[in-house]
């Protein structure tokens, strides 16, 4: 047995919560910090240090409880990371991958540069810009705030002229004009690059989103294997060229033939939480493992499974799940059941993806 390790987490959310609980389970102490009191976090750490990300007290004090720090989302201010590094903390994602996915145009830009193909992109900054990228790219395309969003937040379908009346212009923004791609699926692929530079891929998930929120994940993603392997050395290329320790949530667009890059997040993603049932480790140990310099196993996915998001609003049908041994529900413990907002997951495993699926979509 390792010795024990301490291991501070940027961030409370429901990512923090099903880390600590992996790490509770190698025997790692865990510290989050989070300027939420109520965050669901806080039901699995050890400790929960209540500060904004950019208290230095609060930072200290993490400094001196923990031995290895990460982050559970993309949006850590870079000066929390800088003040952290200033003070000797062992960070070994480091600020880049943060850098990188903050900014769509920036993670777009870098990504190109290595040659992963993208849907085209402009950088535009106001009705003006927009108006000549337009011209250039023609309808359909869709707009996007360079930061800050998710779950479809902050973004414009643009199919005709009158869609332009409908974006909310903010000064302080930038914006990205994407062309609108036709894709016959959408899938993403969980990377984890240890420290040691040993990377690992856990299955391709199929996605299925309601309403810009993912809704639902199919593993195994239904595609040809020479998709599957492409995807895989797509994903490897981009931590090893981009230079990307940890773990890295990369989602694609498939066409035929031709897949897409369409954005990455350097944490845990909601599309590989099936991974907690259906894997012989999951991405929370992964990232753990990978951060802290051991030995990352070769996953193996050891059912197929369809991963359900458990929205606020489903909260009264929580008791129509059955109660049999293949379906694992995960219920974060976050205080305020809100429309839209993501609550828990089920994992459906069994043999036949297409009876799994009818039982997700019977929830
Ligand atoms: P978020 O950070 O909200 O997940 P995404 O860039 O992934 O933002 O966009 C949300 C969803 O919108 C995607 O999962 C996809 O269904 C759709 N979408 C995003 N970009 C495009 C595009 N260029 N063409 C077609 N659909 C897109
Ligand atoms: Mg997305």
């Amino acid at each position: 047995m390792k010795k024990s390790r301490r291991v501070g987490i940027l961030g409370g959310g429901q990512l923090a919560k099903m880390l600590c609980d992996s790490g509770k389970k190698m025997g790692y102490q865990t510290v989050i910090l989070d300027p939420n009191r109520d965050s669901c976090g806080s039901l699995s750490a050890h400790k929960h240090i209540v500060c904004d990300y950019r208290d230095e007290n609060g930072l200290n004090e993490l400094c001196e409880s923990v031995d290895v720090i990460t982050y559970e989302f993309e949006n850590v201010p870079s000066e929390t990371i800088e003040y952290l590094e200033k003070n000797r903390a062992n960070i070994p994602q480091g600020k880049r991958p943060l850098y990188l996915s903050q900014h769509r145009v920036r993670e777009k830009e870098a990504v190109s540069n290595i040659g992963v193909k993208t849907a085209e992109f402009k950088k535009v900054k106001n009705l003006d810009d927009l108006k000549k990228a337009i011209a250039e790219m023609e309808f359909p395309c869709i707009l996007k705030t360079c930061s800050g969003g998710y779950d479809g937040k902050g973004q414009w379908k643009l199919l005709k002229e009158s869609d332009l009346n409908e974006i909310e212009w903010n000064e302080k923004v930038e914006y990205i004009l994407e062309k609108m791609l036709t894709f016959d699926k959408e899938v993403s692929c969980l990377v984890v690059r240890g420290i040691d530079g040993h990377v690992i891929n856990f299955p391709i998930g199929e996605n299925i989103h309601r309403n810009g929120i993912l809704n639902m994940t199919i593993v195994p993603a239904r595609i040809d294997r020479e998709i599957v392997n492409e995807i895989e050395n797509i994903s490897k290329k981009i931590v090893e060229r981009l230079d990307i320790y940890g773990p890295l949530g990369i989602e694609f667009f498939i066409k035929g033939k031709e897949i897409y890059f369409n954005e990455m997040a350097p944490r845990p993603h909601n599309s590989a939480h099936y991974t907690m049932d259906a894997c012989n480790y999951s991405q929370f140990d992964a990232h753990l493992r990978g951060i802290l310099g051991e030995e990352l196993p070769k996953i193996k996915l050891l059912t197929p499974v369809v991963m359900l998001n458990v929205m606020g609003e489903d909260r009264d049908r929580l008791d129509t799940i059955p109660n049999d041994s293949d379906t694992h529900i995960h219920i974060y413990g976050k205080t305020e059941w809100k429309k839209n907002r993501k609550m828990g997951h089920i994992n459906y495993c069994g043999k036949n993806i297409d009876e799994l699926i009818l039982k997700a979509n019977s929830f």
